[in-house]
């Protein structure tokens, strides 16, 4: 318990004690602070001047909870844990006040809920957050929050995980009083002697019970409404349990209860894999060659090329964001009808209610349109976001280079073009880099920043720096075709295309693949994304495939035909608005164009449909890392979580790999290459370091040097 002075300061005067935390970043609660709260916390009940104790934090936040660190290295449970704190701040004689500013999430908020009173900013936000992690609050968070603000409100914090705000948080109860952050400290030890002066300054969990008319009836009718979107999920129906504890037994009991369970789900590889997220954004910020000195650019004006799908998907994020965008155009339709739809996105928003109508003006007036390069000759950002084309490519990139001011960031949101190609069209490579958003790219998380082999290293820290800004999730990664996503996604549809000539249909594949977890299966996806997309990818890409006559033919069938998908009514299926149609043509299409490439046609099973079209997938993910294409394995895994659908229970493709075992994924890599004759041979090839780490029985994170849970 070295140095605790340097992480929490205690102050006595005029009765009250106040603990102050302040441990960089964000006062994680890990056995340093825990040891230190509990000695400080006991130097105020033995002395006797002291009548009551504030915790409060010098940071800006109140403090950011467990730190999950130790969840790696099991020292969560070493003594004091976090429930022992909470319980040593029930059980002390004096009055307990914590005053949040700031954050205060999971074990913090819990740290909050066992004091006497809560006092809170009104910027403060509060939340358990555990159940993103595969987990269930697991100091008292299930058993004291539904005491304090009611089974209802209690249930929806947890089972959502999302926080509310100081105000929210007033009108129910979990807090006290709310102050503006200049007064705060005053106010809450203002607010601390007026409790003192009362005939009642204690007012322990233990003393009250949850009241609800019809707990049992509440509990079954929430799981029953959450049960569509949780159902392959272990934690939503474990924090229900618990907190059916809180509403029969006393507190005592539940918090036996909620230890089982919270020390149930930890092991659970829906955890591990929540757990394994959670540090995989922590890690993804970091690149290599990007150091700490690398100072950022400064970026205030943006300018988008092309008012397209993607065009006006990114206007509308820096607009979100509070950036000055101006969009380009080639003709004045094509501008005024960009222009008009992010008007009219704004407008929705504020009719939906997501802004006001005011925010939603002042956002709708920083976008401004043009014809002319001249007047984006000062943006610091440029994002091209016109047809995948090189030769459209080409014209921008050498008019930027001409018009745009030195030190400009010349980004292109381009999906399969060799981003090194498009930087030679400049005399400044070193500014070129990729933007590689998702569609809806207002909505998407996932950005792809795409690093040229002569991007300089402080745009990438500009980029990092200006995703987080726009709320994206910036997962760097090098120049191929497809980069890390799109590329794996290239195996996935060609095994969930090939699996039609040879019997499967799109709804047995999209099941098998929607069962397993995914949002969407590979069919409905292609259908959305509107099949003449990948159909004019691959004929960009005629000689790389062309030894497999067979490759993705039925979905070419389709696009001959004008089936393109949801927007034209139908794809691989019929569409009814928005739901899907078996439709029995495309057996026929299947058996016709199987017949033609000589294409046996049986019953497929569905472990074999799963197999065929993740396994490669998770292949080219290896291959994709022994090429140095992706940082980490992890990268790859966010990915495909936060740009594909891919469930993030089971933690993304990679670390599902690990967790199913290298040595089976090699087994049936294999296996499909011998048994499916020359076409398992032309694809089912294992790559050399899925060969070499499932021969030795080493894990691809092990590997990487990704640090091992201990639990
Ligand atoms: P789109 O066809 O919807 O829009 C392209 C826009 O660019 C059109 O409005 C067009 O008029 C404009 N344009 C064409 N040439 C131009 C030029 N020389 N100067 C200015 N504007 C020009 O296409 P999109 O789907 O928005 O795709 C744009 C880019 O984003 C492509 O590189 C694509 O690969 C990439 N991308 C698309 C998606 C997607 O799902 N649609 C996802 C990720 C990346």
């Amino acid at each position: 318990m070295s140095n605790i002075t340097k992480i929490i300061n205690y102050h006595a005067i005029e009765g009250i004690a106040t603990i102050t935390m302040m441990s960089e970043p964000i006062n994680a609660l890990s056995l340093n602070m825990r040891q230190a709260l509990t000695k400080y916390l006991q130097r105020a009940i033995d002395d006797d001047q002291v009548e009551a104790v504030m915790i409060a934090s010098k940071l800006r936040v109140f403090s950011g909870g467990a730190d999950i660190e130790e969840f790696r290295t099991g020292s969560l449970w070493e003594k004091p844990n976090l429930p022992d704190v909470c319980l040593m701040i029930e059980n002390c004689k004096k009055t307990v006040i914590a005053l949040i500013e700031g954050h205060a999430m999971g074990g913090a908020l819990e740290l909050a809920l066992a004091c006497d009173y809560r006092v809170a900013t009104s910027d403060a936000l509060m939340g358990l957050p555990e159940i993103k992690l595969g987990l269930l609050p697991g100091a008292g968070g299930t058993q004291r929050l539904p005491r304090i603000i009611g089974l209802e409100s209690a249930t929806q914090m947890i089972l959502s995980g999302d926080p509310i705000s100081g105000h929210f948080a007033l009108s129910c109860g979990l807090v006290d009083a709310i102050y503006e952050n200049d007064q705060a400290l005053m106010m809450a030890q203002q607010f601390t002697k007026n409790i003192m002066l009362g005939e009642n300054p204690k007012r322990s969990c233990a003393d009250l019970i949850v009241t609800h008319p019809d707990p049992k009836g509440f509990l079954e009718d929430f799981s029953a409404k959450i049960e569509p979107k949780t159902r392959n999920l272990v934690a939503p129906q474990r924090c229900l349990k618990s907190i059916e504890a809180a509403c029969n037994l006393p507190l005592n009991e539940g918090l036996i209860k909620e230890m089982a369970g919270f020390a149930e789900l930890l092991k659970t590889p829906q955890s591990r894999a929540g757990r394994h997220l959670f540090f995989a954004e922590r890690e993804c910020i970091k690149v290599p060659g990007v150091r700490n000195d690398h100072q950022p650019r400064d970026i205030n004006k943006v300018a988008v090329i092309g008012a397209g799908t993607m065009g006006r998907g990114i206007a509308i994020t820096f607009l979100e964001a509070g950036y000055a965008v101006t969009l380009l155009e080639t003709t004045q339709d094509l501008l005024e009808q960009g222009l008009n739809q992010i008007l009219k996105h704004f407008q929705r928003a504020a009719s939906k209610g997501r802004f006001n109508s005011k925010k939603a003006e002042i956002l709708s007036s920083n976008v401004t349109g043009t014809l002319s390069y001249r007047d984006i000759a000062d943006a610091d950002l440029i994002i091209e976001a016109a047809f995948e084309n090189m030769d459209v490519k080409q014209q921008i990139f050498v008019k930027l280079d001409r018009y745009a001011k030195q030190g400009a960031i010349l980004a292109s949101n381009t999906s399969t073009l060799d981003l090194n190609e498009i930087a030679k069209f400049t005399s400044r490579p070193e500014d070129v880099i990729g933007f590689h958003f998702f569609s809806p790219a207002n909505v998407m998380r996932l950005l792809e920043v795409v690093q040229g082999a002569k991007t300089a290293p402080d745009i990438i820290a500009t980029s990092i720096k200006v995703a987080k800004k726009i709320k994206k999730l910036p997962v760097t990664v090098g120049v191929c075709f497809g980069f890390v996503g799109n590329r794996m996604l290239e195996p996935y549809f060609r095994e969930g295309s090939r699996l039609l000539l040879e019997g499967a249909t799109p709804k047995q594949v999209d099941n098998v693949l929607e069962n397993f977890g995914m949002v969407m299966g590979i069919h409905a996806m292609a259908d959305l994304a509107g099949v003449d997309v990948g159909a004019r990818v691959r004929q960009g890409r005629r000689n790389e495939i062309a030894h497999d006559p067979t490759y993705q033919v039925v979905q070419d069938r389709l696009f001959d035909l004008g089936r393109l998908g949801q927007k034209t009514g139908h794809g691989s299926y019929l569409y009814d608005g928005r739901t899907r149609i078996e439709d029995p043509e495309i057996v026929k299409i299947s058996t016709e164009l199987a017949d033609f490439h000589g294409v046996s046609r049986r019953h497929i099973d569905n472990t074999e449909i799963l197999e065929r079209c993740l396994f490669p997938l998770i292949n080219e993910g290896f291959l994709i890392l022994e090429e140095g294409i992706a940082l980490r394995p992890s990268d790859c895994d966010l990915i495909w979580v936060n740009g594909y659908g891919f469930p993030s229970w089971r933690g993304g493709p990679m670390h599902y790999a690990d967790e199913i075992g290298l040595n089976q994924v090699l087994e049936r890599m294999n296996h499909y290459r011998n048994s499916l004759g020359a076409y398992g041979e032309m694809w089912f090839k294992p790559s050399p370091l899925l060969e070499k780490l499932a021969t030795t029985d080493k894990t691809l994170a092990a590997h990487f040097d990704v640090k091992k849970e201990k639990l």
